[in-house]
C-alpha cells in the first residue's frame, strides 16, 4: 500500500480501505479469473466509488502487482482531486498505475 499511495502517488491523506474478491464471474464460466461483481452480474477487475464505506473492490488475481489494487487506488486518488476518469483518459495517472504494478511485481507483491 505505502509504496503504491505514498511513495508513488506522493499522497499525504489516509489511502482507502480495500476489500479483496475471490468470485468468478458468473456470467463468464469458461474466464478463470476472479472478479468483482455487481448487483446486476457486471464483472469488473476492481471497482472504486468514493462514497462506499470501503472504498475500493478489487479482483484478487494472485498478487497485488497482478490485481487492480494500483489502477484502483488511482481511481480513488483522482476522486480525491475532484476527478472522474471512468474512461481512463488522463493517460499520464494510468501509465503511473502500470508503473506501480511493475514496482508491485517487483517488490514480490
Ligand atoms: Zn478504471
Amino acid at each position: 500500500m505505502e509504496a503504491v499511495w505514498y511513495d508513488g502517488y506522493t499522497r499525504a491523506s489516509a489511502p482507502p480501505g480495500v476489500s479483496w474478491s475471490f468470485s468468478a464471474c458468473p456470467s463468464k464460466p469458461d474466464d478463470p479469473r476472479t472478479a468483482v461483481v455487481d448487483q446486476d452480474g457486471m464483472c469488473y477487475s476492481g471497482r472504486t466509488y468514493l462514497g462506499w464505506a470501503c472504498p475500493s473492490e478489487v479482483a484478487w488475481r494472485g498478487s497485488f502487482g497482478r490485481s487492480a489494487f494500483a489502477h484502483e487506488l488511482m481511481h480513488y486518488a483522482q476522486g480525491l482531486d475532484g476527478v472522474h476518469d471512468p474512461d481512463h483518459k488522463r493517460l499520464d495517472d494510468w501509465k503511473l498505475s502500470i508503473e506501480m504494478d511493475a514496482r508491485l511485481i517487483g517488490l514480490g507483491l
